[in-house]
């Protein structure tokens, strides 16, 4: 029977009382097909994937729709409620304690309940994040399905392994099935394209498997990344950029100056952040003035001389 409907996951009762618990927007198809998890909101200051996933949803005719799509727009509510990466009530990036625990702290429960109703139903994950708050980010993993992360329509693509902990690497240990992690927008750069480009995205990605009638779009030429590195600041302070997101999927050479951090009471430069390849691909920047602590996310850069490039079609 097609239909439309909203499930609840229960997590835990929180100090206030009030339950914490999870919305799945659940969409059975006419047609046979696979199960499709599409997840946002992991991390709480990742706002774009939420929007994409509302957009998505509401766009999917249950009478035409192959298998079922299993979206869960917002992994993490208290982190969203602070806006932060982290769970404020514990502390954890849910994104790294995956599968959790039932027992434990709320983020490692929060990460409990999302696989033990997940994990086991799907036959596919796309699990979307954005760079937070500040950073920009534009790029999509190749973990264990090329073809169908191509199907992103990305034009920055990364061959590495997720991280230890991550709802991705979770699903591939314990079930080996297709995961696609996309990396889109973020820092209030450029919303309106990345939003379009994230729905166009992952509706492609539901044609190509199969979830969804119509023909799929032939991904265009890619650049495949299989070095990043990410730099992450020494010290803590203001950070000036001297790149912009608008140059997000740009080379530059080795050595170019992408920004300074400044000490905001002596006004010192302590610490400069230059290109670290020949050619350096920008995959994630900071495009504004911005708070940085020492360990955060400053810059990811691919080796442009090492990528593969992937043909249109
Ligand atoms: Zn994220």
């Amino acid at each position: 029977m097609p239909e439309s409907r909203t499930e609840w996951i229960d997590v835990a009762t929180m100090a206030t009382g009030l339950d914490l618990r999870l919305a799945v927007h659940v969409i059975e198809g006419a047609h046979d097909g696979p199960t499709v998890g599409l997840t946002a909101g992991i991390h709480g200051d990742e706002l774009l994937p939420v929007e994409i996933v509302r957009r998505v949803t509401q766009s999917i005719d249950p009478a035409h729709l192959h298998g079922r799509l299993l979206a869960l727009p917002l992994a993490n509510p208290l982190a969203f409620e602070t806006l932060t990466r982290h769970t404020p009530t514990d502390m954890h990036n849910l994104n790294r304690v995956f599968p959790g625990t039932a027992d434990t702290w709320l983020s490692e429960r929060l990460a409990r309940s999302i696989t033990d109703y997940l994990t086991p139903q799907i036959d596919v994950l796309l699990d979307l994040h954005a760079g937070g708050a500040v950073p920009t980010v534009d790029y999509v993993y190749a973990l264990n399905d090329l073809e169908l992360s191509r199907s992103f329509l990305f034009p920055t693509m990364y061959r590495g392994s997720s991280y230890p902990g991550s709802l991705g690497t979770h699903v591939i240990e314990t079930r080996g099935v297709p995961v696609v992690v996309a990396e889109i927008g973020g820092g209030s750069q450029f919303d309106d394209s990345y939003l379009e480009r994230g729905v166009t995205g992952v509706l492609n990605a539901l044609r190509h498997l199969g979830a969804l009638p119509g023909k799929e779009i032939a991904p265009p030429r890619q650049t495949l990344l299989t070095t990043m590195q990410i730099v992450r600041p020494r010290h803590g302070g203001i950070l000036h950029p001297s790149v912009t997101a608008a140059q997000l999927g740009e080379e530059v050479a080795g050595g170019t100056l992408l920004g300074v951090t400044r000490n905001p009471q002596t006004f010192e430069v302590i610490e400069e952040f230059r290109a670290p390849f020949d050619r350096t691909h920008l995959v994630l920047v900071r495009g504004v003035i911005s708070k940085v602590h020492a360990g955060d996310y400053a810059y990811m850069l691919g080796d442009a001389g090492s990528a593969e490039i992937l043909e249109a079609g």
